[in-house]
């Protein structure tokens, strides 16, 4: 008999994954505090429960996809937890929680013998869509062996060891440099606009250079060239991963000047432009500042 799953948090990430395990022929219960969600992943297909213990009282290995490492806490300790369930045995938790609560929700499951598996993901909506993300795991070897058929169903996984949070501290080190290049993208771009170029030829020159990184491949030809700041990142996300990225370099004696630039620079989007902004919403102060707006001009 297929092994019932479960998934908690179906947003942005969460409800196509959710729908590729469907699709795969995985039983799914799912839970997000968000009803209308919650109604459209039933629709799909899913068992819809009444809170993340109903969850863990059906599901033997469940899935959370979670905004805040406080909520992934709430979810697997709290209460009306997963660890209060009858039939949980094993968590994966795709959110970026960072490593330091990744140890403390690995030890709190561990009271209960249910397993814990960091695997935050990267690839974005596209990729949870498409089942090509980078799927970033640590946890026991045999639990790994485990869930990996599962995991195959959202990307290609790469496995860090079995130290809780090891996958965190791999994954945060992307996520800086990802919304980095977000920022020195724009400033490089709207000089070019200042100076008369399109920026849409100058990210295919950037492309095709030694410059080329996700933000001028990806997020500006989708999101800032036609001016809809909609890749589908919230701020508030991007700014809290940076902010425990750097926060982790600091605690293990790594100096990180210019992802402490880029945590200030997101603190300061958020602050502007709201927490639900999309974290390209970074490029409109470059734009307000130098008087451009890097839009493709065909
Ligand atoms: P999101 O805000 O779209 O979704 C979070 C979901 O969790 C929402 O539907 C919300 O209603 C639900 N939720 C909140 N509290 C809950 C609770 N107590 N119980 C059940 N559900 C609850 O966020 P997202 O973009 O899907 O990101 C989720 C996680 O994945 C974050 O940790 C993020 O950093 C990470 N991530 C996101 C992306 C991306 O491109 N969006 C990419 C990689 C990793």
């Amino acid at each position: 008999m297929a092994i019932t799953l479960g998934f908690i948090g179906l947003g942005a990430m969460g409800t196509p994954m959710t729908a590729r395990l469907l699709a795969a022929g995985h039983p799914v219960v799912a839970y997000d505090t968000n009803e209308a969600v919650l109604a459209a992943a039933a629709a799909q297909g899913a068992t819809g429960a009444g809170g993340a213990k109903d969850v863990a009282d059906q599901a033997e290995i469940i899935f959370c996809s979670l905004p805040n490492p406080q909520i992934s806490r709430d979810v697997a300790l709290g209460p009306d937890g997963i660890m209060q369930g009858a039939k949980a045995r094993i968590v994966v938790d795709i959110s970026t929680t960072g490593p330091a609560m990744a140890g403390t929700i690995a030890k709190g499951l561990a009271e209960r013998n249910i397993a814990w598996v960091d695997a935050p993901v990267s690839g974005g909506i596209k990729g949870a869509v498409n089942g090509t993300l980078a799927v970033i795991v640590s946890c026991r070897k045999e639990t790994y062996d485990e869930v990996l058929p599962f995991l195959q169903v959202f990307g290609k996984s790469f496995y860090c060891g079995d130290k809780a949070g090891s996958a965190q501290v791999a994954k945060l080190g992307n996520n800086m440099i990802a919304a980095a290049v977000i920022l020195l993208s724009a400033e490089a771009l709207a000089m070019g606009v200042k100076a008369g170029l399109d920026p849409a030829v100058m990210c295919e020159i950037i492309n095709a250079s030694t410059g080329r990184n996700s933000a001028t491949q990806d997020k500006f030809p989708r999101a800032v060239l036609p001016g809809t700041f909609d890749f589908g990142f919230k701020t508030s996300l991007s700014y809290k991963d940076v902010k425990m990225c750097v926060d982790e370099a600091e605690a293990l004696g790594v100096p990180m000047v210019g992802g402490g630039m880029v945590r200030q620079f997101l603190a300061a989007t958020q602050a502007k432009y709201g927490p639900n902004s999309d974290f390209t919403s970074m490029v409109k102060i470059i734009e307000d500042w130098a008087g451009v707006e890097i839009r493709s001009k065909t």
